[in-house]
């Protein structure tokens, strides 16, 4: 116990010095990062209320069924709004055979999904004919749902694969009749003038546990057929199959998946350009707040922290002449005077250290030397 609590009491220590020091404090921006290490510049995550059990929705989930009614759901037809024969028995949804596929009135691209489902009871049929149906992100890429319990059938179909790419890593099928889980992660491939820009990706944790770990999408998924890569809309609807055998599903939800943070098709910040683009915007902010400050110091720690951000002479040049300003005349203040400004003093030298240090500025940059030697010559860094 008394090791957590000096922890816990370190970690606070350490909070403090974060929140103090929070402009210029872990390693700064380089080409793959366009933050510092701990910045508090870096955007907040959205608070998101979660589900009260791990598998309910959490509060920004949209809900696809909840066991009371079918409006978000449409028959996979040529047109749209025709009511699925699809039932609700008890708050479960069944599928119906001969009654085909059954798709979300809304479409969807990059997400999270949850769904449950069930295998009939009554076990009839056996490999692909038992306890069939198949949950299909964007209505072509199927993970496909059987009943795989003392059921063999081909491994690029059975529970949990990616149907006809890749079966699951391992069999983790309840018995039929019995409530499993999938848990998905989905990023669809995406194509520029036929070529492959950024891969799809399907990760699917079935009753806990994981099935696919981060698979490489090679197309719509299909039978028989070796899948291959399409162009397709950015959105579009979620489908379940009707295979002809009385699968249940029960709590599905969805949460759309933001685009990676450079917006686009290569992934977060591996784009050099994009790296440079978010540091030059985070850096004209930080000079905006630079200018509107009123308190000196307050501008040159501004100033200094946007070159973290974005290297520029100019920038660089008038840090400089605005520490030489300020740190002259404190050389012949005499003793009194600088210790009432110790604080300000010792602020700013840590900010021109770390920009020394982390080779932002040159190592022989003026006011380093400066400030160094008001230090020493005041005995600032002794206890007196
Ligand atoms: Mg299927």
């Amino acid at each position: 116990m008394k090791s957590v609590l000096s922890l816990s009491v370190i970690s606070a220590m350490l909070m403090v010095t974060a929140s103090s020091l929070a402009a210029l404090y872990g390693d700064p921006p380089d080409e793959t990062h366009p933050w510092q290490v701990h910045d508090m510049r870096r955007e907040r995550p959205a608070v998101v209320t979660p589900g009260k059990q791990v598998g309910d929705a959490p509060a920004d989930a949209v809900i696809l069924f909840d066991g009371t009614d079918l409006s978000k759901w449409e028959a996979d037809k040529r047109e749209k709004g025709e009511p699925s024969k699809w039932r609700i028995v008890n708050g479960v949804l069944e599928s119906v055979k001969g009654a085909g596929y059954i798709r979300t009135r809304d479409g969807f691209g990059d997400c999270q999904l949850h769904v449950e489902w069930s295998t009939p009871v009554k076990v009839e049929g056996n490999s692909q004919g038992r306890g069939n149906s198949g949950v299909f992100l964007m209505g072509i890429y199927e993970v496909q749902v059987l009943d795989c319990y003392n059921n063999d059938t081909y491994p690029d179909g059975q529970a949990g694969s990616v149907y006809g790419q890749n079966p699951p890593l391992v069999n983790v099928c309840r018995g039929p009749g019995e409530w499993q889980s999938y848990d998905i992660i989905f990023r669809q491939p995406r194509l520029q003038d036929g070529k492959l820009v950024r891969p799809g990706y399907l990760t699917v944790i079935q009753n806990g546990v994981v099935v696919q770990d981060h698979w490489v999408l090679e197309g719509p998924t299909g039978h028989m057929g070796r899948a291959r890569l399409q162009a397709h809309a950015e959105k579009q609807p979620f489908k379940i199959q009707d295979h002809g055998n009385p699968v249940r599903f029960r709590n599905i939800w969805i949460r759309e998946l933001p685009e990676p943070s450079d917006g686009g098709l290569k992934g977060p910040y591996t784009d050099p350009a994009a790296v440079q683009a978010k540091r030059e915007e985070t850096a004209a902010k930080v000079r905006q707040e630079a200018e509107a400050a009123s308190d000196p110091i307050q501008k040159v720690q501004l100033l200094m922290e946007s070159l973290a951000y974005e290297k520029r002479s100019a920038i660089q040049t008038r840090v400089e002449q605005m520490l030489n300003d300020y740190f002259a005349p404190l050389k012949d203040a005499g003793q009194d005077a600088v210790d009432a400004k110790k604080g300000q003093i010792m602020a700013l030298r840590g900010s021109i250290n770390y920009l020394t240090q982390k080779r932002i500025v040159p190592r022989d940059f003026g006011p380093k030397q400066t400030v160094d030697a008001l230090v020493k010559q005041y005995k600032l860094d002794e206890r007196r």
